[in-house]
């Protein structure tokens, strides 16, 4: 790590007034029925940002209430396609006229770098939503042909009233990648972000309003998740959740949805996604595809490349390598240009990441660089390395969230086919090689739903993404995302009289 910025004092963008701190039902920010609120703090400094409506199962209900009634008899489900797509279209123009204010929530709520934000998460927001709404005039079923003289179609029809639950890692992101094929769809929704980053959904709410997308369609309700996250699970009147988050959380909204209406669930959750690199690779670029795997948004990314595999005749060299980028790598204030890695999220994680670097000392594991929190207020921990790490670790198993690599040797492909698969999760890997036979030979035995050759982390609207195994089920991104969205209904008519009369 090369320095530490972590210096408040310095001031690189002037921070707007917080606007939107209320619930956003049926086109309104509300206050809670409680009247109650919670405190959104800045990971910088561990300072509250501000304090937000904190909603409930009967802050639920009403959303839910006005999602369903917008999606009876509101207009959106029933419009055609093209102009659902007129709508949307405008959606993002609006985000991207407010990207600097709107990136500025996402640093202070998430500690993300501004400069990310800006040129990275929010571009790609928008051009996730223009994607989406591209496809809205072209979700149709199909004509079928039945063994009988009937004539017989599907419809895909919207599902309905969809729950939205997302983690606090990349709040802009996950909103929109949910919340744009839902509208595309013609469903209605309650989304409900992380509750340590609530503020740039509730700024998304506003934007959608402006651009037109008519009351009742997207509510957002702040809070905590046992309370409003569960009232939206286990609510008889919500068609689908598609949910992302932990592992642990991904079996309690299966849980909910079985023992509610059996609404239809997709989950995005965790991984422990290795990352190998053959005897044959560059070896700068395989240590940059590394750290950037790892630390890319300070280790907090659900496909980050936690467990590195270096096949033995490039190994030395590599650790060496990857040890001197961790060092130049620097910690600091995310809204300093020169700064790569902001904050852990809050305090819970980033105790929660010097715990498992504690485990990984006491369990063998090498310390080859970091290991330790910076001085100063904020939650920022230096890039870390650990060599020797074997599966049976706490370190090579669990999903750390956090600036943390760990790196083991290998000698055959085998091995390393072998070795990558032995997790519970199965969401990402990454394969470093010239050579086209291991690559794709390897490509085909990771049980994982993202590969990535010579690249890490490559994702883009069309291309879907979503786990194997305990990493979840169902897509997002690409067409596939609209599926969860959607119900195909079959009609059948017989071509002359009916036969049955
Ligand atoms: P989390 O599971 O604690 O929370 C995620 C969301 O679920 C939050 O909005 C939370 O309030 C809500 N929630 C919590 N308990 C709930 C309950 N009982 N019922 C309904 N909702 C509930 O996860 P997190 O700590 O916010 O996020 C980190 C996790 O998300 C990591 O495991 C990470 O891998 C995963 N993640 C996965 C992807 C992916 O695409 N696979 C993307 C980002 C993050």
């Amino acid at each position: 790590m090369e320095s530490n910025s972590n210096d408040s004092s310095v001031s690189f963008v002037k921070i707007p007034t917080i606007k939107f701190t209320k619930l956003f039902i049926n086109g309104e920010f509300v206050d809670a029925v409680s009247g109650k609120t919670f405190e959104t703090i800045d990971p910088r400094t561990g300072e509250m940002i501000a304090k937000v409506a904190e909603g409930d199962k009967e802050d639920v209900d009403l959303a839910v209430k006005a999602a369903r009634q917008a999606f009876d008899h509101g207009p959106w489900p029933r419009l055609p396609g093209s102009a659902r797509a007129r709508i949307m279209m405008k959606f993002p123009d609006l985000i991207e006229e407010n990207v600097e204010e709107l990136a500025v929530l996402d640093t202070i709520d998430a500690g993300k770098l501004f400069s990310m934000g800006k040129a990275v998460d929010i571009p790609f927001a928008a051009k996730v939503l223009r994607y989406y709404a591209g496809a809205a005039d072209k979700i149709h079923g199909e004509v079928l042909k039945m063994s009988r003289e009937f004539h017989a179609y599907t419809l895909r029809e919207p599902i309905g009233v969809a729950g939205l639950i997302i983690p606090w890692n990349f709040p802009t992101g996950m909103f929109m990648w949910k919340v744009s094929p839902a509208l595309a769809a013609g469903c209605t929704m309650v989304v409900k972000p992380a509750e340590q980053t609530p503020l740039s959904a509730l700024y998304y709410a506003h934007l959608a309003k402006l651009a037109g997308i008519p009351d009742g369609v997207l509510n957002v309700i702040n809070g905590y998740g046992a309370t409003a996250g569960a009232a939206i699970t286990s609510h008889v009147d919500v068609d689908a959740v598609s949910f992302t988050g932990s592992t642990e959380v991904g079996r309690k909204v299966m849980q909910a949805a079985a023992t509610s209406n059996l609404k239809v669930v997709s989950l995005e959750l965790g991984g422990k996604s290795p990352l190998i690199i053959f005897d044959d690779a560059d070896v700068d670029m395989a240590a940059q595809l590394a750290i950037f795997g790892t630390l890319f948004n300070k280790g907090e990314v659900c496909v980050a490349s936690s467990r590195v595999y270096v096949q033995e005749g490039i190994y030395d060299k590599l650790v060496n390598k990857l040890v001197e980028k961790a060092k130049a790598w620097v910690v600091g204030d995310p809204f300093d240009p020169k700064v790569q890695q902001g904050p852990q999220i809050d305090k819970k994680q980033f105790d929660k990441i010097l715990s498992y670097i504690e485990h990984g000392k006491r369990e063998g594991a090498t310390l080859l660089t970091g290991g330790k929190p910076l001085d100063g207020k904020g939650y920022y921990i230096e890039p870390t390395i650990f060599s020797e790490i074997k599966e049976e670790m706490l370190i090579a198993k669990d999903e750390i969230f956090g600036p943390v690599l760990g790196l083991a040797k290998f000698k055959t492909v085998e091995e390393a086919i072998k070795r990558a698969n032995s997790t519970r999760y199965g969401l990402a890997a990454g394969i470093v090689t010239k050579d086209i036979n291991v690559a794709n030979t390897v490509s085909r035995s990771i049980r994982a739903g993202n590969i990535w050759i010579n690249c890490y982390a490559a994702l883009d609207n069309d291309c879907p993404f979503g786990g194997y195994k305990m990493s979840g089920f169902g897509s997002s991104l690409g067409l596939e995302a609209l599926d969860i969205f959607l119900k195909v209904k079959s009609v059948v008519t017989p071509l002359f009289n009916t036969p049955w009369l």
